[in-house]
């Protein structure tokens, strides 16, 4: 059952933050045959993909002990010094094992400190591992509620994992926590409102100008808003301000996914944002159906930018449209 379970949610993970909705129902559809044939989505990976069971390929040193390790799944985010190892994420639960060793090569240790920027499997699906590697971890009251299943995600047709005790947050918080690590001071802040999930965190290494922005931002990318968690695309609007507040102008910044970002970035996806919600706005007040303002490419002007896997602008609009015909 383990197993089972465990190969589901692998499945689910290898695309929980990097694809569209639209690839949910091949996703679905892959565990259960037989399966009418799902829609063709351009970025969706096979129906059957190997689990990654790689370690994240690269580091990017930031600085005073911080470095951005980019690989599959989520980019984490460590610190490292005389008071040990902090990680933020830890991504799938399927490299996790690798992941760990490749950290305590690098850190000279195990993390001993670990939060969560948001529950999904790709940033998350590490903590059964990193847990029982003797990692206390931290994230946002809803992380988890979504992790023990107290309260199930909905969306992408994928059932909630209830997650072992060892992966649960031991400390939760609802606005933020600060740490004082490593000559750092670290400041977990919560998301104004639910954007990507309804549990989002970032976290700011105020000494060292560092931002990580979990999935409330990648690089040049249309956000997924994840309605079966709560996500709501108002949120990515008043997350991202949040964030502008915190960034200065030469701030280095982890995206959730990407490479490293600057503020000029993140003001880019803020106008971006803004102007999405508005464009569909005239679709919906001018009376147009879904299928309509789809058709119409209102965020056209943003795809070169922000439209980096196929359908993923239709699915930016579907989801703005819903939220605003609410
Ligand atoms: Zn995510």
């Amino acid at each position: 059952m383990r197993v089972l379970l465990s190969t589901t949610a692998a499945m689910f993970a290898l695309a929980a933050c990097t694809t569209t909705e639209a690839a949910a129902p091949a996703l679905a559809t892959a565990a259960a045959t037989p399966a009418p044939a799902p829609a063709p989505v351009a970025s969706a990976p096979a129906a059957a993909p190997a689990p990654n069971t790689q370690p994240f390929a690269r580091v990017v040193d930031l600085g005073s002990g911080i470095s951005m390790l980019i690989g599959a799944g989520g980019n984490l985010g460590l610190s490292v010094g005389d008071d040990g190892v902090f990680l933020i994420d830890d991504q799938f639960v399927t490299n996790a094992e690798a992941n760990l060793a490749k950290i305590e090569q690098l850190a000279k240790g195990k993390p001993k400190y670990l939060i969560n920027t948001h529950w999904h499997f790709d940033h998350a699906g590490g903590n059964e591992t990193f847990g029982k590697g003797g990692a206390m971890i931290f994230a946002s009251d809803n992380v988890r509620k979504r992790l023990t299943g107290e309260v199930k995600s909905e969306s992408r047709g994928a059932p909630q994992v209830p997650a072992a005790k060892v992966a649960l947050p031991v400390v939760t918080f609802v606005e933020g926590i600060d740490f004082h690590l490593n000559g750092q001071t670290i400041r977990a802040i919560r998301a104004p409102m639910p954007a990507h999930t309804d549990g989002d965190t970032f976290v700011y290494f105020v000494e060292a100008d560092v931002l990580h922005t979990g999935d409330l931002y990648m690089k040049d990318r249309y956000p997924f808003v994840d309605t079966g968690s709560g996500g709501t695309q108002a949120g990515f609007i008043a997350g991202v301000e949040k964030l502008l507040t915190v960034a200065g102008a030469n701030t280095k910044i982890i995206p959730g996914h990407g490479e490293l970002a600057t503020k000029a970035d993140l003001q880019a996806a803020l106008d971006m944002h803004k102007g999405a919600r508005a464009a569909v706005d005239a679709q919906v007040k001018a009376g147009k159906t879904l299928e309509q303002t789809v058709a119409a490419k209102p965020l056209a002007q943003w795809t070169p930018r922000f439209g980096g896997s196929a359908g993923s602008d239709d699915s930016y609009v579907t989801v703005i449209y819903n939220e605003l015909k609410k």
